[in-house]
């Protein structure tokens, strides 16, 4: 997110107002057209980022897909029917006219959209758990590289190939002029009350949430399960202790 809000370069009014502009889209998981909404700052209208880890776990996948096979394109938010991520061509012209004068800003997807891939997030919290999972894009030129998306090999930075040398899944994909771009799995927060931070190719970073998600699940049934035999064992013994007492209270009347 932009930290002062954009202004139109011909009359400086803020870009987010409304009107908001629909940016045609089909949903290429159920077919159906779904146009999203953006303001003339690229932002969409109205995306809920903060996902459940589940839901989480389904966008990584797709995002392992698109990867993997080179056709990245620009994430405009998800599906309304089926929660996909609806995905147009970065080379796609988009023309998003300012809402207060009308010039329009125009341009390439990638240019003119903020991608939504790294948006989306979750928490896993519980059984010693604090995280926070996204995803992230990586640029070659900074050198620090998350892996291929299908398999998980390292791929080095500044490597010539664009292709993984051991599945021959698509690792770096062109972004503008001449960048190369990679989508990983960015893991934040604490393990075991110890700092994690990692990086990871997509395919490790699903697995991680998945395992991290039925942990945090388990060790929250864990303490309602602990609640419930708490008031059980409190129930029970009151029915043994109470019975006894009136034996012993009985008992004590009859001497
Ligand atoms: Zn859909
Ligand atoms: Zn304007
Ligand atoms: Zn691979």
């Amino acid at each position: 997110m932009p930290l002062a809000r954009a202004r139109c370069q011909n009359c400086s009014e803020p870009l987010g107002d409304p009107p908001h502009v629909p940016v045609p889209c089909r949903c290429g998981a159920c077919g159906s057209d779904a146009p999203a909404l953006f303001a003339a700052d690229g932002q969409p209208a109205a995306f809920e980022t903060m996902f459940e880890p589940a839901a989480l776990v389904r966008w990584f996948g797709a995002a392992r897909h698109a990867m993997a096979s080179g056709r990245l394109g620009v994430a405009l938010g998800a599906c309304a029917k089926c929660h996909a991520p609806l995905v147009v061509s970065s080379r796609e012209a988009v023309r998003l006219p300012c809402p207060h004068c009308q010039t329009p800003l125009q341009g390439e997807a990638a240019t003119v959209l903020v991608d939504q891939w790294p948006e989306p997030w979750c928490r896993v919290e519980g059984g010693g758990l604090a995280l926070e999972y996204r995803l992230a894009t990586v640029d070659d030129t900074t050198g620090v590289t998350a892996g291929c998306a299908a398999c998980g090999l390292a791929t080095p930075a500044n490597e010539p190939g664009t292709h993984c040398r051991r599945c021959n899944a698509v690792t770096w994909v062109l972004r503008g002029t001449g960048r190369r771009a990679q989508l990983g799995v960015r893991v934040d927060g604490t393990r075991a009350g110890h700092p994690f931070k990692a990086l990871v190719p997509i395919c490790h970073g699903e697995q991680m949430l998945q395992r991290d998600a039925v942990t945090s699940a388990s060790a929250e049934s864990g303490r309602s399960l602990m609640g419930i035999t708490g008031v059980g064992c409190a129930i029970g013994t009151a029915l043994v202790i109470v019975p006894i007492v009136i034996g012993i209270v009985y008992a004590m009347a009859k001497c």
